[in-house]
């Protein structure tokens, strides 16, 4: 069972007392990926020439930017950038065809082959390419140890719930890999866990912007005191501290 290898990390996200144990997965395996790439791995021809082709995303240069490896980032985007240049260079003698369209008002037709190489080289990274396939295998995981691991499921439901990126991808992933008769158990589960928890989480910022008010500088913390970076987890699915 190709589920099984990951079933480890899957569980110790879930056991860890979070906002969405699902970003916790996808923080750990970024760190992974952001030192695979700042090892040594950059001077392996075959991963150069990815890192060449394709780049990286705003978000993964700047985690790369702080691993302070300034060499290995250098050579990298060195490399990079002659590639980039050079393709450029060759696409900027090619015309683009512009075709009119229908009326006054109608949207033109761009076909420009250098615009299309600048789209695909500003939406594509080597570390997303490297985490995605795995990100996607510890969802299945998710949904499969619901399914057949009575242990995991118990776990499950007592989680504080998902950000809503992580809600989303798990009712993707119920809808494309469950049975319906479980599909509909495990998507009732989850849409109280996301919903309860959110509505709880809400519930703390509003009373930390209270807490703002001169009334109410006496008047106990409550939860509140870090409802600002747990609701940055919940939107944005990200860590700010
Ligand atoms: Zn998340
Ligand atoms: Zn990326």
């Amino acid at each position: 069972m190709k589920q099984k290898l990951y079933t480890i990390p899957v569980n110790e996200a879930f056991e860890k007392d979070c906002e969405c144990p699902v970003c916790e997965m996808y923080h750990a395996l970024e760190d992974e990926n952001i030192e695979f790439v700042m090892g040594s791995s950059y001077m392996v021809d075959d991963i150069r020439m990815q890192t060449n082709e394709v780049g990286f995303c705003t978000h993964h240069i700047k985690m790369m930017y702080q691993n302070q490896n300034r060499q290995g980032l250098a050579l990298m985007l060195l490399t990079h950038m002659q590639h980039t240049n050079k393709k450029i260079r060759s696409l900027m003698d090619k015309k683009a065809t512009i075709t009119k369209g229908k009326g006054l008002l109608g949207k033109k037709t761009v076909e420009d082959p250098l615009t299309d190489y600048l789209k695909t080289v500003n939406s594509s990274c080597f570390v997303c390419n490297r985490m995605e396939p795995i990100f996607d295998r510890y969802l299945d995981t998710i949904v499969h140890s619901y399914q057949h691991e009575p242990g995991f499921k118990e776990l499950f439901k007592k989680s504080k719930g998902f950000c809503t990126e992580h809600f989303m991808r798990l009712r993707e992933t119920a809808f494309q890999k469950m049975k319906d008769e479980v599909q509909t158990e495990f998507l009732n589960d989850l849409n109280n866990l996301y919903i309860e928890n959110m509505q709880r989480v809400t519930d703390d910022l509003e009373w930390f912007t209270d807490k703002f008010d001169y009334k109410n500088a006496d008047k106990p913390w409550k939860n509140s005191k870090d409802a600002l970076p747990r609701s940055i987890t919940k939107t944005n699915h990200t860590k700010v501290v």
